[in-house]
């Protein structure tokens, strides 16, 4: 059965895009630590980051990257923090997030609430710095 991820990739789900390529795609976390927060995925399903081939490993890297730098340039924040957990989705996928400070990445704290509105403007802001 296909990942929730990859029927989101499939735009057999919905998601608030923010990139896409033939490999990879990018979309705002539902529940966001912070403003910003994004998933890089491969289209590929592999559960596991360092189970990817080394191809797709480095391509899913470089496509982040792009992705980091728009998030810089459309969300004020100091950095673009990284983080891979993959504890809920087995599908594997990079966490972006704009930090301010160091407990921004704590993924134990509440999550941020956002409107449909709120997605929607954030991701159109990244998306135009891409
Ligand atoms: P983890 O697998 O521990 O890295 O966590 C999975 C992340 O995916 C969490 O931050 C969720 O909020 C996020 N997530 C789960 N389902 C969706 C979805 N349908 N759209 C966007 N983000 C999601």
């Amino acid at each position: 059965m296909a990942t929730i991820f990859s029927l989101i990739a499939a735009g057999q789900i919905p998601s608030y895009k923010v990139a896409e390529d033939e490999n990879y795609y990018a979309f705002l976390d539902i529940n966001p630590l912070a403003k910003g927060h994004t998933l890089v995925i491969p289209k590929k399903e592999v559960d596991y980051i360092f189970d990817l081939d080394d191809e797709t490993y480095a391509g899913l890297c470089a496509f982040a990257k792009k992705v980091a730098v728009a998030i810089k340039a459309a969300i004020p924040c100091k950095r673009v923090g990284v983080a891979v957990l993959g504890m809920e989705v087995p599908h594997t996928h990079i966490h972006l997030v704009p930090l301010q400070t160091e407990g921004d990445l704590d993924f134990r704290k509440k999550k941020l609430e956002m409107t449909p509105e709120e997605f929607k403007e954030t991701a159109t802001k990244i998306a135009a710095q891409l």
